[in-house]
């Protein structure tokens, strides 16, 4: 096997999906690639680790949806086994202190809370469904909705505490951050590109419908393997340059690669470390300083058997908790262990991402044992991934726009800049956030570049 040349047609940052698919895509393509990776590893925000007995833990990004046609194209390609993200039974809603059960996804509230809330959520979906995904800005009220953030729109479309608290409680699941962190043009935009702001909330046919049983990872590192030496792991870059004849990327320890165009496929506020020469227009550094990442530590706890099955449990809790917001049932068929998925997300995450690993699970597990009886307590193992403390992600899911920022430079979201082009799932119009927004963007960005070196 020949080894990739020091100079190659394209450079790519990052080996997470989205650079992995480009890198594929131009390789089939005929175009020799090399993908600069900071990490040990590749997956970037897909990480799948394993437990004693060899099941596949997804402590980054897992689920999938049907819809996500690139990602399903993938299974299909490399045979991944996958299997229905389990949901029957009775699922928690923690609201103010005080649970309540339910079945299907209408939560038990009083009457009036409930058709409060339900008539707030046909509102959103509505303005949702006018948002352009491929340019929010252009909206007919883009300057209104992007100038109030999610929070103020909350208060203002809801008469009842519950329905409040319940909306707070979503936006904290979906987007990670509290809702006076994002704009309401950001949530709106992002509901509509991934079809509903209630597809986004469900799991059967919505966004946490189907998992892989050997993990997310099995996704990507077909991708890589088949990449051979083109990927590059611990290569952080810290600069680059580029000019008439091509582009080259700087790493710390003093390496240097070089290309004809290159595909950054950072989230943006990770772009911000690096020193762009000649330096990037004054929208795109906008783009880098506006978009801040959501805050989120993922826990999954590991049991002899999933035991709160036989209390008629889904595993399935949203709840306005001061430590975990979300839990799911994260068992795995054909495992000998049951087990549960927790989600510290928004400011729970920012302020457990400080606190002594010991101290974080402890708190978790006083969550999971309220919601699922004395034995949640005492799991036989217990994973997290403190995403907020990981150098190069510094939060997750993905980084989003506060109030303002669309206006003021989401145009040049995929804008090139030059040899240098934008990939990464917050550049997506389809799915934007997930892991298809990654692929879609990967293919959106190559097809740029082919167009440019044709
Ligand atoms: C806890 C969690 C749960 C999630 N759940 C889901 C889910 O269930 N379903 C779903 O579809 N999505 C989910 N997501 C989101 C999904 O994981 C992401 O949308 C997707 O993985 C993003 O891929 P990407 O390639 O755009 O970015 P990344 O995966 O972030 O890739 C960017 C890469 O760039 C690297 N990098 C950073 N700085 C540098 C540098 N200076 N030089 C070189 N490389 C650098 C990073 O290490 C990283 O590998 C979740 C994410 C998290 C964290």
């Amino acid at each position: 096997m020949s080894s990739t040349p020091q100079t190659t047609d394209v450079l790519i940052l990052g080996a997470g999906a989205s650079g992995l698919h480009a890198a594929d895509i131009l390789r089939r393509a005929g175009r020799t690639v090399r993908v600069l990776e900071a990490r040990s590893r590749i997956g970037g925000r897909i990480e799948t680790v394993s437990a004693d007995d060899g099941t596949a833990l997804d402590v980054g990004g897992q689920w999938l949806s049907r819809d996500h046609v690139r990602a399903i194209g993938l299974v299909r390609r490399f045979r991944i086994p996958t299997f229905p993200q389990p949901c029957d039974g009775t699922k928690l809603l923690e609201i103010g202190g005080r649970i309540s059960r339910h079945q299907g996804d209408i939560p038990q509230l009083p009457i009036w809370s409930l058709l409060d809330l339900q008539q707030a959520i046909s509102r959103l979906e509505r303005l949702a469904r006018r948002i352009p995904v491929d340019s929010p800005w252009l909206a007919h009220d883009a300057h209104a909705l992007d100038t109030r953030s999610a929070e103020d729109w909350i208060r203002n479309a809801t008469l009842t505490d519950d329905a409040r608290e319940c909306l707070r409680a979503a936006v904290r699941a979906i987007h990670a951050c509290e809702p006076r962190d994002i704009s309401m043009l950001q949530l709106l935009w992002y509901a509509h590109g991934n079809v509903s702001f209630m597809k986004l909330a469900t799991i059967r046919d919505g966004a946490q419908d189907i998992r892989m049983t050997r993990g997310a990872i099995s996704l990507l590192q077909p991708l890589a393997d088949s990449l051979h030496d083109a990927v590059v792991t611990d290569a952080a870059v810290v600069a680059i340059d580029q000019d008439a004849e091509g582009v080259a990327a700087r790493l710390a320890d003093g390496r240097s690669f070089s290309a004809r165009r290159l595909i950054c496929s950072l989230a943006p506020p990770q772009a911000a470390d690096i020193a762009f020469a000649p330096a990037l227009p004054s929208r795109r550094i906008a783009v880098h300083q506006r978009m801040t990442m959501g805050s989120v530590i993922k826990c999954i706890a590991l049991y002899d058997r999933p035991f709160w099955r036989d209390d008629g449990l889904s595993g399935e809790v949203v709840s306005d908790d001061c430590t975990v917001q979300l839990a799911f049932d994260e068992t795995v068929p054909g495992s000998d262990h049951g087990a549960l998925v927790a989600f510290v997300n928004g400011d729970a995450a920012r302020r457990w991402t400080r606190a002594p690993a010991p101290d974080r699970r402890d708190a978790v597990l006083r969550s999971l044992a309220r919601w699922f009886g004395e034995r949640a307590g005492h799991p036989i193992a217990f994973v997290e991934r403190n995403w907020p403390a990981e150098p190069f992600s510094r939060g997750c899911y993905v980084a989003q726009f506060g109030p303002g920022g669309w206006l003021a430079c989401g145009d040049a979201l995929r804008q090139p800049c030059g040899r240098i082009h934008w990939a990464g799932t917050e550049t997506a119009t389809v799915f934007p956030g997930y892991i298809e927004g990654a692929l879609e963007a990967a293919e959106r960005a190559t097809h740029e570049v082919l167009g440019a070196c044709a």
